[in-house]
């Protein structure tokens, strides 16, 4: 065995391949995780907004561009960990309706080739190895689940608490966000989360988030069988002469090309990576892109259509930690529409520094530290249908082109509405929300953060690239484990389902490397 051969080479170190190389670290096998970014440094930066949102310290230095050839800067984050570094780790199940067709007003979200029982144990799986703090029946609309949430939910501060009553007192459910943080309120001088402001879209300065890096790759490097190689950017996969096995995996590192092989090759570079990937590893036994026969890798580009809404409210709220609350009351319709809306969830806490600049035209009269202590910061989601036509293309010198054309938009108005309206009637008449005070801002093409959906899984060769334990139908030994193989993307966040979807690969893989007893 030459040095560079390995049983299992992963590419990326974010969710899919940072659990991966976690749940694979016990086997014995020789492990390599090639990853492009570094470590993300520990410094006062990591909380500092004037550094992470304005001066986008962590973002990628990349420009994409969009179907029109405008040039933009996604907002993704190439570190060890990959993008749930900055995560907000709100951490929920797929619902079980949405593994199964589901008609929306601008079409049909697909079936999966997996039920939600195929994915109910690794979730739960999922929950424990990410921390994930939550109340079980409390969200109307959540899958079933024998099993508790692993931590008691994260409590509310007093002005999501009275958010939450006042909710509840208009007939409605809201309820705690799973978040995947350590904190532990019942022994607060021991626990590792501090419960600071600057959660949601930063790093955490203590590693205290339930992150890929924190909780996956750290441990795995423990095994002295698991290797990681920073800086490592994966060019290309190369295939045998009769192209069904990925031979050599082609490496830009430090300026120089080096090669890797191994027995099992596993793509984790992010849903718009990862095709890029298998599109730029075009050869002439698969001249439309490794594994890419069905013509699907890259297209049915889906990222949800995402909205912060900034509510301005008479009653200051200084709330620290504001992710925990959430509203599924709209996910399958509403009173007045039979489609489904979408999901609600709190953001982050903004802070003046991201008012900076804003604040006149936003709210006359307004300076910015007082809009922010005013503000209650809400994001919603809504599901975004499978196109052929959005898609993720390589340029002639390997840029990146994104095409994306939003659609089921009609759903995500409504939803938008449906919140101010609530806002406005929740029963709270003294600290009502004047009609004029939301700031409404649909996520643009920038924002990558929900990526998935451009490798498909499937059953079928003729329309999806990737059999269901997400090994290429073409390719002997190439798998998938980011969030490219999703057939729909729901209307809940990504990650959770991209975890439990490594662990399930990864039990398939234990199997196939003879190695399932030595882990278990
Ligand atoms: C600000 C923000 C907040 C978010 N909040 C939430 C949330 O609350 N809940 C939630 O569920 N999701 C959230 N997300 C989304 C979440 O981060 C992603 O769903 C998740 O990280 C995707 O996992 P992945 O494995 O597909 O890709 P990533 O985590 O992006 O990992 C891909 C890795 O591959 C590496 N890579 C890429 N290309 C190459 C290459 N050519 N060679 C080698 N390495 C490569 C990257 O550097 C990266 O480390 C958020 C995202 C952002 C940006
Ligand atoms: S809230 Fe906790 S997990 Fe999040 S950044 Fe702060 S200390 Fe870290």
């Amino acid at each position: 065995m030459s040095a560079d051969r390995y049983d299992v080479i992963i590419i990326g170190s974010g969710a899919g391949g940072g659990t991966l190389a976690h749940r694979l670290a016990p086997s014995g096998k020789r492990i390599l995780i090639l990853e492009r970014g570094d470590y993300l440094p520990r410094e006062t930066e990591n909380w500092s907004t004037e550094a992470v949102f304005a001066g986008e310290r962590y973002k990628a230095r990349e420009t994409w561009h969009d179907q029109e050839g405008k040039p933009f800067h996604p907002g993704i984050h190439y570190w060890v960990g990959g993008n749930t570094k900055m995560y907000g780790a709100v951490l929920l199940r797929l619902r079980e309706r949405d593994f199964g067709i589901v008609q929306h007003a601008d079409g049909v979200s697909p079936a999966w080739p997996l039920s939600y029982q195929d994915f109910a144990p690794y979730y739960t799986e999922a929950e424990r190895l990410y921390h994930v703090h939550g109340e079980r029946g409390s969200d109307p609309t959540e899958p079933p689940s024998a099993d508790p949430y692993p931590h008691p939910a994260v409590s509310h501060e007093p002005r999501i608490q009275q958010l939450a009553d006042d909710l509840a007192r208009a007939g409605h459910r809201p309820f705690p966000l799973p978040v995947g943080i350590m904190l532990d309120e019942a022994r607060p001088h021991d626990s590792a989360c501090i419960r600071c402001a600057t959660c949601d879209g930063y790093p955490c300065l203590v590693q205290a988030k339930a992150d890929a890096h924190v909780v996956c790759v750290k441990p795995a490097l423990q095994y002295p069988n698991v290797s990681l190689l920073t800086g490592a950017y994966v060019e290309r996969i190369d295939t045998s002469a009769t192209g069904r096995e990925a031979s050599e995996i082609v490496v830009r590192r430090n300026g120089e090309e080096e090669r890797y092989r191994a027995d099992i090759a596993v793509v984790a570079a992010g849903a718009i990576n990862s095709a890029a990937l298998l599109l730029r590893s075009a050869s002439w036994m698969h001249p439309d892109g490794l594994a890419n026969g069905s013509g699907v890798v890259g297209r049915h580009y889906m990222c949800h259509t995402n909205s912060a809404l900034i509510a301005i409210s008479r009653t200051p709220n200084p709330t620290r930690f504001q992710k925990t609350l959430g509203l599924n009351d709209f996910y399958y319709g509403s009173d007045d529409w039979e489609f489904p809306l979408g999901h609600i969830q709190m953001l982050g806490k903004t802070d003046a520094t991201m008012f900076e600049g804003e604040s006149h035209h936003l709210l006359p009269g307004f300076a910015a530290g007082k809009l922010a202590s005013h503000a209650l910061d809400f994001w919603l989601t809504s599901e975004d249908l499978p196109r052929p036509d959005n898609r993720v293309a390589v340029d002639r010198d390997g840029g990146i082109r994104l095409h994306y054309t939003p659609n089921n938009l009609d759903a995500h108005d409504r939803l938008t509405r449906k919140l101010r309206h609530l806002l406005n009637h929740l029963g709270c008449e003294p600290h009502l929300l004047p009609q004029n005070a939301y700031f409404g801002k649909r996520i643009p093409i920038a924002g990558t953060g929900h990526q998935n959906g451009t490798i498909r899984f499937g059953h079928d060769p003729a329309n999806s690239a990737f059999d269901i334990n997400c090994r290429a139908h073409e390719v002997d030994n190439l798998y998938v484990v980011d969030g490219s193989f999703f057939v729909s993307s729901a209307a809940v966040n990504p990650t959770l389902t991209i975890i439990a979807n490594a662990l399930r690969v990864g039990d398939h893989l234990l199997e196939r490397l003879g190695a399932r007893s030595a882990v278990r």
